[in-house]
């Protein structure tokens, strides 16, 4: 029996055969159309041609808007692949005459485009990269009725990639995915986040993926961070009960009942995250007492477009609805570099554009017209329950000011709980002026060891957050929000590690928001804790210096002090 080794970004284990899929390899059918066809099949390249322009524009308009002319020439040379009148006539002249469909037409044109750059040297050689872009885009309009361009998966298996973009994930979860497979993809990344919420095991930084392939079955064993190669019988046996005793738990976790106090009875809360209203079919309402982070970019992942005002309605008011009565926080549309790649699928975004001074609520202030629809999606479902809304990256008090302007210009309704989350460095300089003018803080420790330490949310492996300046950060958050009776929620990463939480209830936290994967573990954890023993703690957790000391006396103390059950 073969093992390779690998990082866990999502727990469980799967057994079954392997599906790849390469994104670059784009499935192209090589079938000729009827001749009546024909001008239906030309219109439809126009208006692919159409979509993929007035996509450019956006795109340009932004870089345009925060960069700089230079950068918005890049999309020129793909906006000018797109109108030129020999492809149009050269792809016009292959449907025609040969019959062929228009997606195989296009492929055949650029990809001999591609072929004559790839030889020239310099400057020529570069646009290789605009026109594989350009390439990509139209196909993707082409074909997103027939989904050539997502992946396919035609009986369960489990995927394998170089990386997953988090729309891949959308698709293959409803195709039936047992696990995931990557070369590269970190724990915190987004698409770690979705593989937990949707329970689907997922190993990164796998290099020999041929090995993988070459094997009609594997095991997925991401609990130990390993796949595992030809499995002999006897083993087999032992595998099958560990993935029903897997199946078994998230059944168990389904009926899991409501947490609202320590074990010594100190008030507590454990929310839900969620980026998709269709999570809530795996979770029973009786058992979350709110949503504490509603990823609403995560709508556009799923459509590879911002949503409109209805759609986005429709989606908060379900999820309100879903939620009987208890509170939703939406959190407008966080665009910052990583998601809007991922959105919008930019591979000309790779190269050396600095978009992190640009995230979250920046980003939505700067598109106002994006953010206004947002506003009145929301308000809009804000009658069918208890909504709140929340502000992503903020780092000046004049996002809060600009945001309650257009609410006041737009609202319909008399108040509604404003709060903003803590992220950016920038925030912690001006927590109080911001206390005074929100309902909540929300600390998102995701961003906030990303703009502290500086570590990468998608590549960096070792846990961020046991790093001192982290708790140190928490607690000043903390006592800021006291002094306005202002009640602070931990939503991101660091609230569902064991360890890190006891240090989160040492500093006074009594409000987190987890991902489903970890809704139960963290739920079982608060139960079990007795919170005022954790209080003896805090001078030693401000106090310490040293990260790898840190973790060990949360270690030392979760192991000693709580009746936790045991988690993987
Ligand atoms: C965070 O930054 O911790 C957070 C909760 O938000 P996101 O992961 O969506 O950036
Ligand atoms: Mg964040």
């Amino acid at each position: 029996m073969k093992t390779i080794k690998g990082v866990k970004i999502s727990p469980g284990i799967a057994i079954g055969p392997t599906f790849f899929f390469k994104r670059d390899q784009f499935p192209i059918p090589e079938n000729r159309i009827q001749a009546s066809n024909v001008d239906k099949e030309i219109a439809r390249f126009q208006q692919a041609i159409s979509k993929a322009a007035a996509e450019l524009l956006q795109v340009r308009k932004l870089v345009l808007e925060h960069l700089d002319e230079d950068h918005a020439k890049m999309i020129d040379g793909q906006l000018m692949i797109l109108s030129d009148p020999e492809l149009i006539s050269l792809v016009g002249q292959y449907v025609r005459q040969d019959n062929r469909n228009v997606v195989w037409a296009f492929f055949e044109v650029l990809s001999s485009y591609e072929k004559i750059l790839q030889e020239t040297d310099g400057y020529q050689k570069d646009r290789a990269v605009d026109l594989r872009d350009v390439k990509r885009r139209v196909i993707y309009h082409l074909s997103v009725d027939d989904a050539y361009l997502t992946p396919n998966l035609k009986e369960p298996a489990i995927y394998v990639s170089d990386r997953i973009s988090p729309s891949d994930l959308i698709h293959i979860k409803d195709q039936g995915a047992l696990g995931i497979i990557s070369q590269i993809g970190g724990v915190d990344s987004h698409v770690g986040i979705l593989a937990r919420a949707f329970r689907l095991p997922y190993i990164s930084h796998i290099t020999n993926i041929e090995e993988v392939l070459a094997c009609p079955e594997i095991v997925l064993d991401a609990d130990n961070e390993e796949i595992v190669l030809n499995l002999s019988n006897e083993n087999r046996k032992i595998y099958d009960e560990r993935a029903r005793q897997h199946e078994l738990l998230n059944q168990k976790l389904l009926s899991a009942k409501l947490v609202s106090s320590s074990l010594d009875g100190v008030p507590f809360r454990v929310l839900l995250n969620i980026g998709f209203v269709q999570e809530l079919k795996v979770i029973r309402p009786q058992s979350v007492p709110g949503i504490g982070l509603f990823r609403t970019e995560f709508l556009s992942i799923e459509r590879n477009a911002i949503p409109n005002e209805e759609e986005q309605f429709i989606a908060y008011r379900d999820t309100l609805q879903a939620m009987k009565g208890r509170p939703v926080t939406f959190r407008t549309f966080d665009f910052g570099r990583d998601k809007l790649m991922a959105m919008l699928d930019l591979e000309v975004m790779h190269r050396d554009i600095a978009f992190e001074e640009w995230g979250g609520i920046r980003f939505c202030l700067d598109n106002p017209e994006i953010l206004q629809t947002q506003l009145r999606a929301f308000l809009r479902a804000s009658i069918y329950g208890p909504a709140r809304l929340m502000l992503p990256m903020v780092t000046r008090i004049e996002d809060v000011l600009e945001v309650k302007k257009m609410i006041e210009i737009i609202k319909f309704r008399d108040r509604f709980p404003l709060g903003v989350m803590i992220e950016t460095k920038l925030a912690l300089d001006i927590l109080e002026p911001l206390a005074g003018m929100v309902d909540f803080f929300s600390v998102g420790t995701n961003d906030l060891a990303l703009y502290l330490i500086g570590v990468k949310r998608d590549e960096d492996l070792a846990k961020n957050y046991y790093h001192p300046i982290i708790f140190r950060s928490i607690h000043k958050i903390v006592q800021a929000a006291d002094r306005f009776s202002l009640p602070v929620t931990i939503c991101g990463e660091m609230a569902s590690d064991p360890f890190a939480l006891v240090g989160l209830v040492a500093l006074g936290i009594r409000s987190v928001s987890v991902n489903y994967s970890a809704f139960h573990a963290v739920s079982d954890e608060i139960r079990n804790i007795r919170i005022l023993e954790t209080l003896t703690l805090k001078k030693q957790l401000l106090q310490e210096e040293n990260a790898v000391m840190l973790y060990q006396l949360l270690r030392e103390f979760y192991k000693n002090q709580m009746c936790a059950i045991p988690r993987k």
